[in-house]
Formats: structure tokens, C-alpha cells, sequence
């Protein structure tokens, strides 16, 4: 086995030569490129060693590997403060089996939802990479929901570094408002911007690309950065969990050592599946993984035709955080399967620029099927799915991991592999949607059906949304797009001490 060197990663539009850490800290390559390693397929996994190892314990090893110029020290140091007390489960990411349905669920975080598997992560990588270099990092992002509270829960009280989200005032739920509006710690800073997401998001770039702004920041060794799905730290985290569930499920006595599986995976961004096959390369026994989207099917349309289209219509589902679409964790996997040639996946990411589109070849998009097979799901076969899998394991789903229950049961049929759904949300953060397509009822808020649902299912309301309604509103500032930047000046005082 070839261990990485310091300076392994490079980009996937360009060829360079950085380290983990600070690509980490760039987040973004400066041509517009992710960042990826080129020693991918030369890495692997411990397995056999596994079979006996806590998730914290893979975690160590599988980001050893994935992160060359962090110290055994300095990982362990993340994995404590990432998974040491913030989650509900002490299998962090367990698998539970009802006949044949086996569920990876990743809901057992602060926020209930999979973005914290790697949010709680990130800030740890980043705190480590910023002292390094001597630096004090400010986190800013606009959010159209839950992305913006697994951000501030995992940067909450991280060392070195602030975290400011900017959320569109009439953007939100009622619930995902307060989730973030009652958020603690002395580093974060919530506001309401008056406009919707895509003044919310024009906004903070507006400030990444704001020279003026950076040259004064960096007079106090503060960099900007953001806490986008883009970055290695958010991706790598996630290949823990593909392993962890492998290794439960020899365990658990669902397969013999070495079988292969099939995950099926809720996506929008790409992120999640992603991280699964980067697994995949490194040896895990998976045959194949299936994406499953909602009615912005982009992905899956791809997936049949080798063609990438975002010309087309925008639907807003009942699985929101999969309303994506650019799915741009998407080129990382162009990067590889083209043979890590960073010159065809840089025409094909113009071509997108400039027209919104664009189409692979034959041979590629073969390659890329052997791994991994689309499908999709409208929010009638969406509910259709709660229900089902409700009345068929006794089993709650949200409506994100309907969509991928919808598209594992198509294929199922002509399959005899084992294949694990992924859950990448709590039903408890859906309620009022879950609690219409099973019981036919209809509440009078978020909390009366997260009563209801825990009433009828006998699972407990997790404890972050039961407190939440009792919880104090700590962030009330509401501004407009053009305060954005004397506001963030402003706050990095207060914030950055
Ligand atoms: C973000 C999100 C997804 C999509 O994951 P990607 O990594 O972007 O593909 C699916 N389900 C839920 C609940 C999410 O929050």
C-alpha cells in the first residue's frame, strides 16, 4: 500500500499539488475546481480489522488514510470533539434490520438530520489547519434551511473560528427558523436578511469576491471561508459510515465477510453518494449503489442518457433538501472515472457554465453505470412510500428516505443482494408531512405532530426538536443586502475574540 504524501491533493480542473489542510482552508480551488486526491484507488481499508472496532475507532483509521499531514493526534483530537457526546446513539451511525429492510440511519445528531455526520467534523479539521498556520478563520453562509443549523452546530464553540448565517426572513419554516434563531455559543450570529434564498446567496458572494473586505480581514490573520458541501472536510467523514454499516452488518450476521451490497442513497447534491463510493475504491465490498432523486430528477436523467441538463423546470418537493439543481460533488466523480483528467473534466464544467449543459460519452458513462444506477420518485409514490414501509416493517421514514425506499424497491425486484437504505433525516424533523400520509391527519403545528407521530410510533421525540419549543430566541437581527458587509465587519469583534 502507498501511503499519501503531505502534498497529495490536487484539483479537478487543474493539476497542483496541495495539502489536506489547506485545501481544507480553500475550500474551493481557485479555477473553480474540487479538491481530490490522486491516490484515491491506492488506499485501502483495514477491513478484516474492523469487524471488532468502534465507530470512533474506524473513523481514526479511515481518515488516516484520507488525510495525510494531520497527525494520529490531531485526528483523534477531532474525533472526540466531532462524536464524543453530541450524538444520540453510541453507534453514531447504527443499522437496524425489519425482515428484510436494512436502514443505515443517520439521524442520530444534534439537528437529526445526516449533514452533522460531516458538520460536526468540519470544524474540527478547520480549527487544526487554521492554528497551523497562525490563523482565525470566519465562516459565512446563507442557508435555505438546514444546512445553516447543522453549520452552527458544529461550529458552535469551535476554537478560532466564527460562524455567521444569513437566512431569507420569509424563506424558512417556523421550525427551521427557530432552530437557528435559538442557537448558543459565543461565536455564532444569526440574521435575517429581507429577500429570498437567491439574494441570501448572491449576497454572501458578493463578500467572498469583496477584495477590500479580505485585505482588511487579513490584517488580523482573519480568513474568510465558507461551510460549503464542497469541501474535503464535509466528504471525507461520510466514508466512515459506509464502513461502519458494512462492518454491522457482518456483525449483525445479515452477511458473511467479504459479500457484496448495494446502498441506496437519498441525494440532490451528490455529497453523500459520493463519499460511498470513494468507500468503494478503497476496497469496501459494495457491487453497486443506487441515487435516488426527486422530481428534480437531474441526476438520475444523467445517470440513463450520459447528458447533465439544468435547463428545466425547478419543483418544490416534499423532500426539500433534495430540490438541487447542480449536483457539484457530481465532478469528482468525473474526475476519476475519466482517469483523473482534470483537462475533460474542465471543458465539460465550461460547457455547463456557459450553456447549462452538458453531455459525456458513451464509454464514460458506461464506466460510471457499473457503479452506480439512478432512479427517481414523484412526492405521490414519495408518500405512497411512507406508507408502505410503515405498514409493511412498522418502520417511520421522513420523506427523503422515501424517495430513496421508492427507487430500492424498483430494483429489488431483479436483485438478490442485500441492499442498505440509506436515511439521511429523522421523520421527526418532517412531522406534519409524515403524519398526513399515515394517518391521514392533519395538525395544528410542527410540535403537535411530533407529539402525535411519537404517540402512534412509540419512538421518543429527540431531544433537540422536544426543547426547541421552549427554547429562547438569541438572534433577532434582520437587515438588508446591502448592510451584509458593514454587518460582518462589524460582528467580527464581537465574534473573533
Ligand atoms: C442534504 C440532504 C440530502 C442530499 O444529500 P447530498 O449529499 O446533497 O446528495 C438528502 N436528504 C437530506 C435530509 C438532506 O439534508
Amino acid at each position: 500500500m502507498k501511503k499519501m504524501d503531505a502534498y497529495d491533493y490536487t484539483s479537478t480542473r487543474r493539476k497542483l499539488r496541495i495539502s489536506a489542510k489547506d485545501a481544507l482552508l480553500q475550500g474551493l480551488s481557485e479555477e473553480g475546481g474540487l479538491f481530490v486526491t490522486d491516490a484515491l484507488d491506492t488506499l485501502s481499508l483495514p477491513l478484516e480489522d474492523m469487524l471488532d472496532m468502534s465507530y470512533p475507532q474506524i473513523a481514526q483509521q479511515v481518515m488516516q488514510l484520507l488525510l495525510p499531514g494531520y497527525t494520529k493526534e490531531e485526528i483523534a483530537w477531532c474525533i472526540e470533539r466531532a462524536y464524543g457526546s453530541s450524538f444520540s446513539d453510541p453507534r453514531i451511525a447504527p443499522v437496524i434490520h425489519r425482515k428484510d429492510l436494512h436502514v443505515l440511519e443517520l439521524f442520530h445528531g444534534p439537528t437529526c438530520a445526516f449533514k452533522d455526520l460531516g458538520l460536526q467534523m468540519l470544524p474540527q479539521l478547520m480549527s487544526i489547519a487554521a492554528k497551523n498556520r497562525h490563523k482565525k478563520v470566519m465562516i459565512l453562509t446563507a442557508t435555505s434551511g438546514d444546512t445553516g443549523k447543522a453549520a452552527l452546530e458544529g461550529f458552535k464553540d469551535a476554537k478560532d473560528i466564527s460562524i455567521t448565517v444569513f437566512y431569507p426572513k420569509d424563506g424558512v419554516s417556523s421550525i427551521q427558523e427557530k432552530q437557528m434563531t435559538a442557537t448558543e455559543g459565543n461565536n455564532t450570529c444569526v440574521c435575517a436578511l429581507k429577500g429570498n434564498f437567491d439574494d441570501a446567496q448572491s449576497g454572501v458572494k458578493t463578500l467572498f469576491a469583496d477584495e477590500a473586505m479580505k485585505q482588511e480581514l487579513a490584517k488580523e490573520e482573519i480568513l474568510l471561508s465558507s461551510a460549503n458541501s464542497i469541501n474535503i472536510g464535509r466528504l471525507i467523514p461520510q466514508v466512515v459510515y459506509y464502513v461502519s454499516a458494512y462492518v454491522q452488518m457482518v456483525n449483525d450476521h445479515q452477511i458473511a465477510f467479504g459479500d457484496k451490497i448495494d446502498f441506496c442513497v437519498p441525494s440532490g447534491n451528490f455529497g453523500n453518494v459520493l463519499a460511498g463510493y470513494y468507500a468503494k475504491c478503497m476496497g469496501l465490498p459494495v457491487r453497486r449503489f443506487f441515487v435516488a432523486s426527486n422530481a428534480n430528477r437531474v441526476l438520475c436523467d444523467f445517470l440513463s442518457s450520459g447528458v447533465y441538463e439544468r435547463n428545466r423546470d425547478f419543483y418544490k418537493t416534499i423532500s426539500p433538501s433534495m430540490d438541487i439543481l447542480i449536483s457539484s460533488n457530481l465532478e469528482r466523480l468525473l474526475y476519476y472515472k475519466s482517469g483523473k483528467n482534470s483537462v475533460y473534466v474542465a471543458e465539460l464544467m465550461e460547457e455547463l457554465a456557459q450553456k447549462g449543459s452538458y453531455a459525456i460519452d458513451q464509454r464514460l458513462l458506461e464506466k460510471i453505470r457499473e457503479d452506480i444506477i439512478g432512479g427517481y420518485c414523484k412526492d405521490a409514490e414519495c408518500i405512497q412510500a411512507m406508507k408502505e414501509c410503515y405498514e409493511r416493517y412498522g418502520y417511520v421514514i421522513d420523506p427523503h428516505t422515501a424517495v430513496g425506499y421508492h427507487v430500492m424497491k424498483q430494483h429489488e425486484k431483479e436483485s438478490t443482494i442485500p441492499c442498505i437504505l440509506v436515511s439521511t433525516a429523522s421523520p421527526y424533523k418532517f412531522s406534519e408531512d409524515v403524519v398526513k400520509a399515515l394517518f391521514h391527519e392533519e395538525c395544528a403545528d410542527a410540535f403537535a405532530a411530533m407529539e402525535l407521530l411519537q404517540e402512534k410510533s412509540g419512538i421518543a421525540i429527540p431531544e433537540g426538536l422536544r426543547a426547541l419549543k421552549e427554547k429562547k430566541i438569541r438572534h433577532k437581527d434582520v437587515i438588508t443586502r446591502e448592510e451584509m458587509k458593514q454587518y460582518v465587519l462589524d460582528k467580527r469583534r464581537e465574534l473573533m475574540k
